[in-house]
């Protein structure tokens, strides 16, 4: 039926019928009783539309999804079409509820933050992540001015300044060490959506990266400031100069020279272990032989010196990098050497190790490390005395290049030191790294 066309065939309907009833009733019944049959019938008509008014009333009073009243006639018709709009726009609410559920769900497992805030900074709507990182507690927190709640001066600058693309990189003052990567996105009518990255790690990298360019030119920059000062200087006076003068000069810029080499070298070594692939870790390492290299190493480094001993009854052999593991062990046993003075003693250890491991331990009755720096000596270039370090060749970078390739076999470096007593520099190789069981 076209739309209203019920309606029009009720009306005209009852029409027909008053008039068919008229014909028939006026003649029989004479006028006054068919004006009587007229009124009852109207009223009737009238109670019928009025109870079925009520009914709709009632039922738009009802919540949304309620089931239709019952009715006859023309309200039949429009009980019916009411209840298939209703069955529509109920079908129609469900699935906007599914995608706006689907859309918490995808937004509350994202790794950034997302906060909707009004046209006058309202929070309307806050993800997990953006709590974590503002601080804040969605179910609390929704319909407060976000400006009352983060107070960080450069955050309520950025949010209520003029907006740009540029995100704002803010050190939250509430959560120690959190750095966050802030942008403010417009949106809808005036709305504004508030978007955060963790960008702690980062920023730590790129602080890494900064040190590590400002050490590596601070490191050179010394010894090439000495060699020049010294090629000019015998540039100027190569005359004058007694060639005895001439040739310490040389000996000297050459020092300098040397220990640019050697900051290169172990620059490149470490840059080597940061970057290149591992290739060659199941190359089968036999022990006694590299460990006897490293002694012959450690002993031409100190010169008589030093009593330096060895004792070997660890594993035959490691699966590994034969260069990377030498290059581990002759740090730790070189350091020992360099933080022993003479007359001291170093014991060159391979033993097996608990759980079926091996340990190299490089044991020097030295100087000794204070505790408060055990933690930080693999850094690069931490130095306990930086004097000391350089005076006797020292690059800064050994413990770095040892704790790197180490951790490419997945073994660990241990440090135990008494200050004034000695040290003992443990490399813990894992039971799946041996090759064979014992020597
Ligand atoms: P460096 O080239 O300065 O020796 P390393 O990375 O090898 O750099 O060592 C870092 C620092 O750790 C050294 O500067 C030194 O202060 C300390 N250190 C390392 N080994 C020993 C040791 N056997 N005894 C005492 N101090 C040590």
């Amino acid at each position: 039926m076209r739309p209203a066309g019920y309606v029009w065939g009720g009306f005209g309907g009852a029409l027909l019928g008053f008039v068919a009833l008229a014909l028939i009733v006026w003649p029989l019944l004479g006028g006054t009783v068919a004006l009587l049959v007229f009124t009852a019938l109207l009223a009737a008509l009238f109670v019928y539309h009025i109870r079925s008014l009520k009914k709709l009333v009632l039922w738009t009073r009802e919540p949304i999804g309620a089931p239709l009243p019952q009715a006859f006639g023309v309200w039949d018709y429009v009980f019916a079409d009411l209840s298939r709009r209703s069955r529509a726009s109920l079908d129609q609410r469900d699935r906007l509820a599914q995608a706006l559920a689907r859309f918490r769900e995808a937004t509350s497992a994202m790794p950034s933050g997302v906060i909707l805030l009004s046209a006058e900074n309202f929070i309307e709507w806050i993800n997990p992540a953006a709590e974590m990182h503002f601080g804040l507690d969605g179910e609390r927190d929704t319909g407060k001015p976000i400006t009352n709640l983060v107070r960080q001066p450069d955050f309520v600058a950025y949010l209520c300044g003029e907006r740009t693309a540029e995100p704002l990189t803010c050190r939250m003052a509430r959560q120690a060490g959190l750095v966050l990567s802030i942008q403010i996105v417009p949106f809808g009518e005036e709305q504004s959506m508030v978007l955060s990255r963790d960008v702690t790690q980062f920023e730590k990298l790129e602080t890494m990266r900064r040190d590590f360019v400002a050490n590596v030119s601070h490191e050179l920059k010394t010894p090439l400031t000495v060699v020049s000062g010294f090629l000019e200087t015998l540039d100027d006076m190569l005359d004058e100069l007694p060639p005895e003068d001439a040739r310490r000069y040389l000996r000297l810029a050459s020092e300098q020279a040397m220990r640019m080499q050697s900051l290169v070298d172990d620059l490149l070594a470490l840059a080597a272990l940061e970057t290149s692939a591992r290739a060659s870790y199941d190359e089968t390492v036999e022990m006694a032989p590299l460990i006897q290299t490293v002694l012959g190493e450690a002993q031409a480094l100190s010169a008589g010196r030093h009593e330096i001993s060895l004792e070997l009854d660890g594993p035959v052999s490691l699966r590994g990098s034969r260069k990377e593991i030498h290059s581990a062990l002759l740090n730790l046993a070189s350091n020992a050497v360099r933080y022993t003075p003479a007359g001291g003693s170093i014991r060159l250890c391979w033993n097996v190790a608990a759980g079926g491991g091996a340990r190299f331990a490089v044991i020097d009755t030295g100087l000794g490390i204070e505790a408060q720096h055990i933690p930080r000596l693999t850094e690069r270039f931490y130095r306990v005395d930086r004097g000391r370090s350089r005076e006797s060749g020292g690059t800064g970078l050994g413990l770095a290049i040892v704790k790197h390739a180490l951790g490419r076999h997945q073994a660990t470096l241990q440090i135990e030191s008494q200050p004034g007593k000695g040290s003992t520099f443990s490399a813990l190789f894992p039971a799946e790294r041996v090759a064979r069981p014992q020597i």
